[in-house]
């Protein structure tokens, strides 16, 4: 069992929030929080590493799909226009393509952020997935306002400034995908470790 002070978690700022530049804000509001950055290096990810990194399970990929129809029935768009079916299996892989094809669209910045409840605490600080919901005072919430209306009808992923990982086992895994055996540093934090 680590010490609660050594959860990590793994951020990605997304083609948006590098194009905005957010990049300095972003690593700003962890910090404030008294999070710590211990791995971050801005690169051009590969069509393949982004495949990889989403999750490729039929489950993942239909559920996709289902948020998808839900907010076409929500508005009252016409998902068989848009798509050619009403088949959330069909529609997942869709949205997923458009994911990829943002995701490669500029380079991005990927990092460690590590302290107490990291996980939950940087999720926190993102906001609702859908920035068009998420909270004033969140990232999403202060620097989006892109809805899956919006980004449905323009075929492409919603902007939503950053990833971060949902769970602690999913942040081991993507730490790895993205980081490899590279060094996660260590260091003490005025106020925070002494
Ligand atoms: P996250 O963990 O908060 O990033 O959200 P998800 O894992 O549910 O979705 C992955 C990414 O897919 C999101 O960050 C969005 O960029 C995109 N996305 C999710 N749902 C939709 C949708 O209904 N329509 C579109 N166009 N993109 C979506």
């Amino acid at each position: 069992m680590k010490h609660p002070k050594e959860e990590l978690t793994y951020v990605m700022i997304k083609p948006d929030g590098v194009r905005k530049g957010l990049i300095g804000e972003i690593i700003r509001r962890f910090e404030q929080r008294d999070l710590k950055i211990v791995a971050l290096e801005m690169f051009q990810p590969t069509h393949e590493q982004i495949d990889n990194h989403y999750p490729k399970n039929p489950e993942w990929i239909t559920r996709l799909g289902e948020k998808t129809k839900t907010t076409y029935e929500k508005y009252g768009y016409d998902l068989v226009a848009d798509f050619d079916t009403d088949d959330t299996s069909k529609i997942g892989p869709e949205v997923r393509k458009w994911l990829v094809s943002y995701m490669v669209s500029s380079p991005l910045v990927k990092m460690v952020v590590q302290g107490v409840h990291s996980v939950d605490v940087v999720r926190k600080i993102a906001g609702d997935t859908m920035p068009y919901k998420a909270d004033m005072g969140t990232i999403r919430g202060d620097f989006s306002i892109d809805s899956p209306a919006l980004a449905n009808k323009e075929k492409r992923a919603v902007m939503n400034v950053i990833h971060c990982s949902e769970t602690p086992e999913e942040a081991a895994h993507e730490i790895k995908h993205w980081f490899g055996d590279v060094e996660i540093y260590s260091y003490k934090r005025f106020g925070v470790d002494e």
